[in-house]
């Protein structure tokens, strides 16, 4: 649902969602998402976006690929202006700065994009399912998690030629 620049009010415009995303590009919106989001529009074109959105996708621990939901509450606060507003003048960078400046094509913007950019951008690059996660056994592939296979592995932070050096030396 996209919205025109033109149709938001001076005093602002508040939208409320509640519906699934496909956060991940799994083909299926599958993480319930719900956001409020305060549309404010300024000169030369810049929507002010601030709200709040939760939602709380299943992601996949890196460590032992165990499916787990995580927890997304956040705050977003950014500045949208529009793309040609750069060719035009570069002075908004200046002005504004470009931290928390994104922008727009046409004359238009979608705010479940913009939630659903403001989701991603809250999920880790490498996602644990507990921050102490043992991960999988590189030899049987057991999960560490649940089981104890005995398989000798490196200890987190021992580095693969010295443990093997440290094995030479007990021998
Ligand atoms: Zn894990
Ligand atoms: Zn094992």
């Amino acid at each position: 649902m996209a919205i025109k620049i033109k149709d938001i009010p001076p005093e602002g415009l508040t939208l409320e969602f509640d519906q699934r995303v496909d956060l991940l590009d799994r083909g299926t919106a599958t993480a319930a998402c719900k956001a409020v989001l305060n549309l404010k529009p300024d000169q030369g074109g810049i929507v002010h976006i601030s709200g709040h959105v939760r939602s709380t996708p299943e992601l996949e621990c890196s460590r032992c690929l165990e499916a787990f939901p995580f927890e997304i509450d956040g705050e977003l606060n950014i500045d949208l202006a529009p793309a040609d507003s750069l060719d035009r003048d570069g002075e908004h960078e200046l002005v504004h700065g470009e931290l928390d400046m994104e922008f727009y094509q046409g004359d238009e913007i979608d705010p479940m994009e913009i939630i659903r950019e403001q989701l991603l951008i809250s999920i880790p690059m490498v996602p644990l399912h507990s921050p102490g996660c043992k991960g999988l056994c590189g030899v049987c592939g057991a999960d560490l998690n649940k089981t104890e296979c005995g398989h000798q592995r490196n200890a987190p932070g021992d580095f693969g030629a010295f443990s093997a050096l440290k094995d030479l030396l007990k021998k």
